[in-house]
């Protein structure tokens, strides 16, 4: 690894110090993406900065809509009844990352600002409208989570900016969202394809809003506009279904890879994203579906 100065900061105040102008340094959280890609031969800055004892950052609350410092692990988030309740995608999603290891010591921070296409937790902090604060020696800045990506691995994050919390709105009443991603295996898995949805309905049970988000589908997780569309005005069935798939499929941008090939995922987009819509709508209707969706679609994937 070189020659890395390694610090502990204990406030966020101590980090920024430390982090200076950010031009050769990095905040490292849990660990489980900056420390495994550094093993894997990708280099380390001068200066990294461990900011896992900060407590000021290790918080979830969620009276007002959803605030979860930089810090929440995924156990955290996907444990939670009111994330269960109201922000279901985002437990579909924490529920799946890695092993029970990787959850405890991953957190939503390092998620994000890690910014893999393949992400768990970026599809449904797409769909639910999320947003992030990252604080410099200047401030906080709140950033859309969409505009936080702006291709595999790199951010719209300032040098010398740390995330400081990730929000997520409030529902309206009769919503539902959901996270279902196509997996190899049952665990230790990152998502061939991804796929979030959040909709709306109104009393008769059509849908009046949708926000639907493709992972592992293209450079960074994209909205699915032709998606969005087949599902508004629908009640849901299988015609609508059909043509939320057609649109998913139609909005993918794949790659091919050794994982899977771009014809084979731009297919699997539409099914996987099928699945979040259908799983979504069941849940905005009020009704019960396992968390996380995933296993109950994949063979011998239950965890
Ligand atoms: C075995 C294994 C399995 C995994 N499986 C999955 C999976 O299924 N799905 C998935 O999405 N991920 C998976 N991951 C990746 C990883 O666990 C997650 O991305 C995790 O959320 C990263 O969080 P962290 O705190 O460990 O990040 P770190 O490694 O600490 O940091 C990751 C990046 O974010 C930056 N960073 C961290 N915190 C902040 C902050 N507060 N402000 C600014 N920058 C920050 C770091 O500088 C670094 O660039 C897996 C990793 C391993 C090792």
């Amino acid at each position: 690894m070189g020659n890395v100065a390694f610090h502990t900061a204990t406030t966020v105040d101590e980090a920024l110090a430390l982090l200076g102008d950010g031009s050769d340094a990095r905040v490292v959280a849990g660990g489980s993406d900056l420390i495994v890609q550094a093993r894997h031969g990708k280099s380390l800055p001068g200066t990294v900065i461990a900011i896992h004892r900060i407590a000021a950052l290790d918080h979830l609350e969620s009276a007002d809509g959803l605030t979860l410092g930089a810090l929440t692990s995924h156990a955290t988030i996907a444990a939670d009844a009111a994330v269960r309740a109201t922000w279901t995608a985002l437990a579909d999603a924490s529920a799946l990352v890695g092993s029970h290891a990787t959850r405890n010591v991953g957190t939503i921070g390092g998620n994000v600002m890690n910014a893999s296409p393949a992400m768990e937790t970026g599809g449904p902090l797409i769909v639910l409208g999320a947003s992030v604060t990252l604080r410099s020696a200047a401030g906080d800045r709140e950033v859309a989570i969409e505009e936080l990506w702006t291709g595999p691995g790199t951010t719209s994050a300032r040098p010398g900016e740390i995330c400081v919390a990730v929000s997520v709105p409030t529902q309206p009443a009769n919503t539902g969202s959901a996270y279902v991603r196509l997996e190899y295996r049952r665990a230790m898995e990152i998502a061939i394809v991804g796929a979030s949805a959040c909709v709306t309905l109104d009393d008769n049970g059509i849908v009046t809003d949708a926000k639907i988000a493709l992972t592992a589908l293209a450079p960074t997780i994209i909205r699915s506009p032709g998606a969005e569309v087949a599902i508004v005005g629908s009640d849901g069935n299988d015609d609508a279904l059909a043509a939320v798939a057609a649109g998913a499929s139609a909005d993918a941008k794949p790659i091919s890879d050794l994982r899977a090939n771009e014809d084979y995922r731009r297919a699997m987009a539409g099914v996987i994203a099928k699945r979040a819509v259908a799983v979504a709508a069941q849940r905005a209707r009020g009704e019960e579906f396992p968390i996380p969706a995933t296993p109950v679609f994949m063979k011998g994937s239950g965890r």
